[in-house]
């Protein structure tokens, strides 16, 4: 049985002329003249971009290795260094070009150039090189966003070390958990960080998640001094400005296969136990380098910002790796989009004069609430005209909020891509091309050039346009995830199940493509689809049509289980004004409720509508709907909620409006 669509969007955004005209992807048939290369020649397709865009160190003569399906091997007899192709290779002809300007929580602003780079990574190698850190050994970097982080992660490619970057926020215990797993012999951490004014330790963390037990393979603890505030200290710390000193700041690459695991990277847990998702140094890169070209259409004179933390696989791919890799100039933010209020973002924005922006729908709807309060942090306040091209990723944009982006941020001028991925998938899989796809509010378009992606019923069989499914990958793809660490069982039943018939990636996600453009709407996690009456509805599409009404700013839904209906639909809602109470709760909740009535009927009325200050999110900004399902059927939360930002909001969405 499919998923119902019941929203309709018909907004459509043609490509400027203008900005179409130098874009690396001019036009609809240059985009399908790409794809069109790809199918008729797949593997000579992506051979020929690894070739175009890649430093070979030993260039590869196989493309790709089925032989022991779904474990892929992509250009596996080549071999390069990643970080080589990220800086050295810049030396010769942008050395002193901007590589990095990082702006500090508290304003301060610092400028890196590629040379300035290059040595601080190579330094910093060598430092990692006495410790007798070897090719293969896992290293968990524990940072806050900065500079450091993207040297720490650079000089592990270097040396071919394998990091597993663990965001700053995490908690202890989700270190030791990843320490164990990955068998990590080192951590790189920082005494403290900053964040929104305040100070926070880190190391702090590293040490009771080690206290916990289980984290004997680590032998060296490396420590850079951020803050200056007291932490415990044994023979296994070191701090970094003690570990560089006296090094050498050039630092011979150690070249890999083209197959050696790059990073882990332990995906955020919306949906349970955190998944070590292992991926490869040259088939990740290339990916990572081919979309900054022809999603973000990336040019020498562009001021980048991608405002992601390196701690998710965005700050993997389009921090650390895409953009050096490409020799772009980016911004790298220390802080908080609300410190010390909410038009920090549109004016660091004004102050580095970005041209592409790059950032995260939880982001973009928190703003436009802050916005509606208080004017003197709304985009208008700001010039933004250095913008040409904004981007969005991690969760559905809901078309009112991408409505807003694009005229209170981009001011009608600037295309928005949506960018559809995962951890998994290394970088875009379905999304705008700039200069060539026209844009609908609310959808991620078509598919990258080459990405084989399409949407199927719970047999695997191909649906008709118009149907929602699931959304399947069917071809092995370069920058796809190779396995999960220590887990190749669970990697297999995880993303190729047998139901489907072993051979389609199965995403996680329901989408729908649109009868005449085959546009892909993403429709919500396909644990996430509610069963209504026997109908089968997405969570995004009920949500958008409540942040469709002018007085709400986010919202989540989920079903409860319902002795009739099946389930009943619960719907979260924070709005743009104050939480509301007593009467006024009442008169909003009857007028939400005709409000979805009216948008896509009454099938998707919400049985029930609690209110709350915010809603609950990972880290990294995701609508934790798991836990609002315990919450909608009156349960205790009991399940771990480590990486949960906001614990105190579960309180007052405990409460029903009576
Ligand atoms: P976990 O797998 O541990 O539950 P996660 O899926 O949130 O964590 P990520 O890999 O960062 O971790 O996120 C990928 C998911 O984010 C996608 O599967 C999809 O649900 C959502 N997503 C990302 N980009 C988009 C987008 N442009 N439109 C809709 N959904 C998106
Ligand atoms: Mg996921």
């Amino acid at each position: 049985m499919s998923i119902e669509s019941v929203l309709h969007e018909h907004r459509v955004f043609a490509p400027d002329k203008a900005f179409a005209s130098q874009a690396a992807v001019a036009s609809m048939q240059e985009y399908q003249r790409l794809c069109q290369a790809a199918a008729e020649d797949y593997e000579g397709f992506w051979a020929n971009l690894a070739r175009e865009l890649l430093i070979w160190h030993k260039p590869f003569t196989k493309t790709l290795n089925q032989d022991n399906a779904p474990f892929f091997k992509w250009f596996e007899d080549g071999e390069l260094n990643v970080s080589a192709n990220c800086l050295d290779k810049h030396l010769a002809t942008i050395p002193n070009k901007t590589a990095i300007i990082f702006e500090a929580d508290n304003g301060d602003i610092k400028n890196v150039t590629y040379k300035d780079l290059y040595h601080q990574v190579c330094q910093f190698a060598n430092g990692l090189k006495s410790l007798q850190l070897v090719k293969g050994d896992r290293v968990i970097i524990y940072l806050p966003m900065g500079i450091e982080a993207i040297v720490a992660m650079q000089a592990c490619a270097r040396l071919g070390l394998i990091h597993s970057v663990v965001f700053g926020g995490f908690s202890a215990k989700s270190l030791n958990e990843r320490i164990i797993d990955a068998g990590a012999v080192a951590v790189i951490t920082s005494d403290g960080q900053y964040r929104g004014g305040k100070t926070l330790p880190l190391k702090q963390a590293v040490d009771e998640g080690i206290a916990m037990g289980g984290c004997d393979s680590v032998r060296h603890m490396v420590v850079f001094k951020k803050t200056g505030q007291a932490v415990a200290w044994d023979d296994q710390c070191i701090w970094w400005h003690d570990l560089i000193a006296g090094k050498d700041d050039t630092c011979e690459p150690v070249m890999v296969d083209a197959e050696h695991p790059l990073f882990l990277l332990y995906t955020s847990g919306s949906t349970g136990k955190p998944k070590g998702v292992q991926h490869s140094s040259a088939g990740y890169l290339l990916h990572a380098m081919n979309t900054m070209r022809w999603t973000f259409d990336i040019k020498p004179e562009d001021i980048y910002w991608c405002t992601a933390d390196v701690g998710w696989i965005t700050g993997h791919s389009y921090v650390t790796y895409g953009p050096l890799a490409m020799g772009a100039t980016q911004v790298v933010f220390e802080g908080i989009p609300t410190f010390p209020n909410a038009g920090r973002f549109w004016e660091m924005i004004q102050r580095h004069q970005v041209s592409v922006f790059y950032t995260a729908p939880t982001a973009i709807r928190s703003l436009i609430k802050a916005g509606e309060t208080d004017f003197t942090t709304h985009p208008n306040h700001f010039d933004l005209g250095s913008l040409r091209l904004l981007g969005t990723v991690g969760e559905p944009i809901n078309p009112e909020a991408w409505m807003w982006y694009y005229e209170q941020v981009g001011g009608n001028r600037c295309p928005i891509v949506d960018t559809f991925w995962q951890t998994e998938t290394g970088g875009h899989v379905i999304t705008p091309l700039p200069g060539a796809t026209p844009l609908v509010p609310g959808s991620c378009t078509l598919p990258f050039p080459g990405i084989d992606i399409d949407v199927v019923d719970e047999a695997g069989n191909d649906l008709a346009w118009g149907n929602g499914g699931l959304l399947v990958i069917k071809k092995p793809w370069p920058s796809m995830i190779r396995t999960i660490y220590n887990d190749p069982e669970r990697y297999k039943s995880s993303y190729f199940p047998a139901e489907l018939g072993g051979q389609l990636y199965l995403a996680g996600d329901g989408a729908i493509r649109d009868t005449e453009t085959g546009n892909f709407t993403i429709m919500g996690r396909i644990d996430d689809v509610l069963n209504v009456s026997g109908h089968r509805l997405g969570t995004m599409e009920i949500e958008s049509a409540l942040v469709a009404n002018h007085l709400v700013a986010e919202s989540a839904v989920v079903g409860k289980p319902h002795p009739i209906k099946g389930e009943s639909v619960v719907a979260y809602v924070v709005l743009k004004g104050k939480r509301p109470e007593g009467e006024e709760a009442k008169k909003i909740v009857a007028e939400l409720r005709d409000w979805v009535g009216k948008e896509i009927g009454p099938i998707a009325k919400p049985d029930e509508i609690r209110f709350g200050d915010n809603l609950p999110k990972t880290r990294s900004g995701k609508i934790m709907r798991r836990l609002l399902r315990s919450l909608a059927k009156g349960e205790e939360i009991t399940s771990d909620i480590s990486t949960l930002d906001n614990p105190a909001i579960l309180d007052q969405l405990k409460q029903p409006v009576n």
